[in-house]
C-alpha cells in the first residue's frame, strides 16, 4: 500500500516510517501540515496517517480539506494521550479512526488492516440495498437519498451498509463494534453515537421520513417510521 504519513516528531516519524516500510508499504513522509496537504491532494494514497498537532496546518485541517474534496481515502488520526476532544474533533473532521499516542506498533497495523480491508474485499453478492428512497450500492460505493448523491467517509459507509443489511432489526452497540469496528476498539468511547449523528446529518436531517431510530438502552434500528 502507498501510505502518506504526516508527523512532525522526528523520532515517531522515523520509527513509523521504518516499521511500515518493513511491512512492504511505500511510505511518503511529511513533517508539516502544508506539505502533507499538498501531497494528499496529489492523491494516489491508500491511507493517510495524520498527527493532530503539526506545524503549518493542523492534522484536523488537513483532514477537513482532504474530505472537502470528497476523496474517500481512509484517514487515521494520531492524537495526544487522553485528549478525548481531539478524538471527537478528528472524527468530526472526517477521519475514519484514531489512535492515542503512545501506541504499540502492532496496534497501528491492526487499525490499518481494519481500515483498508473493506476496500480490497470483493463486493458482497447481491445488488443495491434500499430503504424507502435511500439506496446504497456496495459495488460502486454510491449512496443516494431521494435521487441525490450523499458523500460518506469509508467508516460511515461501512456503518450504513451494516445497518441497512439489518434493516427493521434492532442492532446493539456491541453488534456494531464487532461488525463495523475492530473488537479491539475502545468500547468506553461514544464513537458510535458520534457516527450515528454523522449519518443522521447526512441522510435524515433534510429528508422525510426519518430512517435512523435510537432505542434507548437497546441500540439502533433503520426502518421507515
Ligand atoms: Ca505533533
Amino acid at each position: 500500500m502507498k501510505i502518506l504519513l504526516v508527523e512532525d516528531e522526528p523520532k515517531v516519524a522515523a520509527f513509523l516510517h521504518q516499521g511500515l516500510s518493513e511491512q512492504q508499504h511505500q511510505v511518503d513522509l511529511a513533517a508539516d501540515g502544508l506539505l502533507g496537504l499538498r501531497l494528499a491532494q496529489q492523491g494516489g494514497y491508500d491511507l493517510l496517517i495524520l498527527d493532530t498537532l503539526l506545524p503549518g496546518l493542523s492534522g484536523l485541517d488537513v483532514c477537513r480539506q482532504v474530505r472537502a474534496q470528497n476523496t474517500g481515502v481512509p484517514i487515521l488520526m494520531l492524537t495526544a494521550l487522553g485528549e478525548t476532544d481531539d478524538k471527537i474533533r478528528g472524527l468530526d473532521a472526517g477521519a475514519d479512526d484514531y489512535l492515542v499516542k503512545p501506541f504499540a506498533f502492532q496496534e497501528l497495523l491492526a487499525r490499518i488492516r481494519a481500515l483498508t480491508r473493506r476496500r480490497h474485499d470483493a463486493p458482497p453478492a447481491g445488488g443495491a440495498l434500499q430503504l424507502a428512497d435511500l439506496t446504497l450500492d456496495p459495488s460502486s460505493k454510491m449512496v443516494h437519498r431521494a435521487g441525490q448523491p450523499i458523500q460518506l467517509t469509508a467508516r460511515e459507509f461501512a456503518l450504513l451498509e451494516y445497518l441497512l443489511r439489518n434493516q427493521n432489526r434492532v442492532v446493539s452497540r456491541v453488534d456494531i463494534l464487532e461488525q463495523v469496528w475492530d473488537t479491539s476498539f475502545d468500547t468506553g468511547s461514544n464513537v458510535i453515537d458520534v457516527y450515528i449523528n454523522f449519518l443522521r446529518k447526512k441522510l435524515d436531517k433534510d429528508f422525510t421520513p426519518k430512517l435512523i431510530h435510537t432505542l434507548v438502552g437497546m441500540g439502533y434500528v433503520m426502518k421507515e417510521e
